[in-house]
């Protein structure tokens, strides 16, 4: 596993307070916040205040107690949300991009949640 993290990426200077964001929730080792672009009514992201390129990285190289935070503020958010099925809520889209094939724009790991509406197709089918 070979990752170089940018210390210059947005989401490094949103976590060091260089730019403001709309924060929703604020965790020992997390940071979500609305998308500045929402795709949806409701657009958070959901950051975990470690040097982490993506889901992959994190998962291997973080350690228990950031994994279970992030997890848990995933939680906490869509419960704050409303949007949980199991709380009556419409449901949502959970979406990690990663490298190339996945577009990723800014190389720190981040969870889109997009709920609000139905998001649609999983994928956009190609030939
Ligand atoms: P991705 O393509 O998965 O890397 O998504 C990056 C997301 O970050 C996009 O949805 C952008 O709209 C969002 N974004 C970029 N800059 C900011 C910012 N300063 N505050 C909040 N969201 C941002």
């Amino acid at each position: 596993m070979d990752y170089q993290y940018d210390d210059q990426n947005i989401f490094a200077k949103i976590l060091r307070g260089e730019i403001p964001c709309a924060k929703v929730l604020e965790t020992e080792h997390s940071l979500a916040f609305n998308d500045i672009a929402p795709k949806a009514p409701q657009h958070v992201l959901v950051i975990p205040k470690g040097r982490y390129v993506c889901y992959d990285h994190f998962a291997r190289a973080a350690s228990d107690a950031e994994i279970v935070d992030y997890t848990r503020a995933i939680g906490t958010i869509c419960a704050e949300l409303g949007v949980s099925p199991g709380e009556g809520g419409n449901g949502y889209r959970m979406i990690a991009n990663a490298g190339n094939d996945g577009v990723q724009e800014v190389p720190h790991l981040h969870v889109h949640i997009l709920a609000g509406r139905n998001i649609g197709p999983m994928v956009l089918m190609r030939s």
